[in-house]
């Protein structure tokens, strides 16, 4: 099975570089960052480093580590939380000996000599945890820090175990998470308070969006509304899933203008719109997907077929 195999490799191995994907979130970060101390809690011989770009809004969970090309030889490589290959932050990932894929998104791209995805799992943080209750009898110890982590992971992608992939098993682990010793409201203002011109953009969000008869919304954010309010597109994040409380809505849609891209921010109530965003080039959940079209047409093209996936849901 393949999380013994993925026990087994960790013990093997003396050095471990841990990726996960661009513009991580919460549990991107989470999962990657609370393997590292999985692992170097139980093993503190080994060599273990966290890679990618930074995230500055959320430093307060990890920093990365800088390291050199070198470090690569014999060493082996996990991806937490990356469902395909070419969104793995740091294209090093393929310099290492051998490369595990641990992920919780519909396996698109099935990549890696070892993989362990579990398609049920609330995050990828969830399954570290659970890679550690496998791994006990192996010497494996979890620490406040490492808990810490993959709790603020947990609760990113369930956001606050409020979506329908919060299980029995997500609530256990969580319980069993928080009776180790970190800051709990500490982590819950990291991940939620907003700067103030985030919240002004929410208000702007709230006063534009669209709602048509079968419940699909939309609401584009431009460059120039950004500049208004003096923001950068990666700092939308944490207002995507503010129109889920809007009743009467079925799927959404938030167009944010990059450089040279238009980033689609996708969101479910009912529909799987997971096919709509791979049919734009991008992927993810059911529920939550992204992608990037080019022009203003092509999101014309991304309302109408979530508007499609709306009637047909709601019929
Ligand atoms: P976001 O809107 O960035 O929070 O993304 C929601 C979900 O969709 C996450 O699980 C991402 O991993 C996934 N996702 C976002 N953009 C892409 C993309 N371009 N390709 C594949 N998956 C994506």
């Amino acid at each position: 099975m393949s999380i013994r195999q993925i026990i087994h490799s960790i013990k093997m191995y003396d050095t471990i570089i841990i990726h996960r994907h661009v513009r991580p979130d919460p549990d991107a970060l989470g999962s990657q960052g609370g393997l590292k101390e999985l692992i170097k809690y139980s093993f503190p011989n080994k060599n273990v480093y966290v890679v990618g770009e930074e995230e500055p809004s959320l430093s307060f969970l990890i920093r990365m580590d800088q390291i050199d090309d070198q470090i690569y030889e014999n060493a082996l490589i996990i991806a937490c939380d990356t469902a395909n290959a070419p969104r793995i932050s740091d294209e090093r990932y393929h310099l290492g000996t051998k490369l595990i894929k641990i992920d919780h998104h519909p396996n698109v791209d099935p990549f890696g000599d070892l993989l362990w995805v579990d398609t049920d799992a609330s995050s990828t943080s969830e399954m570290i945890y659970e890679l550690y209750l496998h791994g006990k009898e192996a010497g494996f110890k979890l620490n406040n820090e490492s808990a810490r982590l993959l709790y603020a992971g947990i609760v990113g992608d369930t956001g606050r175990f409020l979506f329908p992939s919060t299980t029995q098993k997500t609530f256990q682990y969580a319980s069993e998470l928080v009776s180790f010793e970190f800051d709990r409201p500490a982590l819950y203002d990291g991940i939620y308070s907003m700067k103030d011109n985030i919240v002004r953009l929410k208000g702007y969000i709230m006063q534009h969006f669209t709602l048509s008869p079968s419940g699909m919304s939309s609401v584009t954010l431009t460059k120039e509304i950004l500049d208004e309010y003096g923001l950068k597109p990666a700092e939308t994040g944490q207002l995507v899933g503010s129109l889920g409380d809007v009743e009467g809505i079925c799927a959404w849609v938030i167009f944010v203008e990059e450089e040279n891209v238009i980033r689609v921010r996708l969101r479910s109530k009912g529909p799987a719109i997971n096919k709509i965003a791979a049919k734009y080039n991008g992927g993810g959940h059911p529920m939550a997907s992204g992608a990037s079209v080019e022009t203003w047409e092509e999101t014309e093209a991304v309302i109408k077929d979530l508007d499609e996936v709306c009637r047909m849901f709601t019929k």
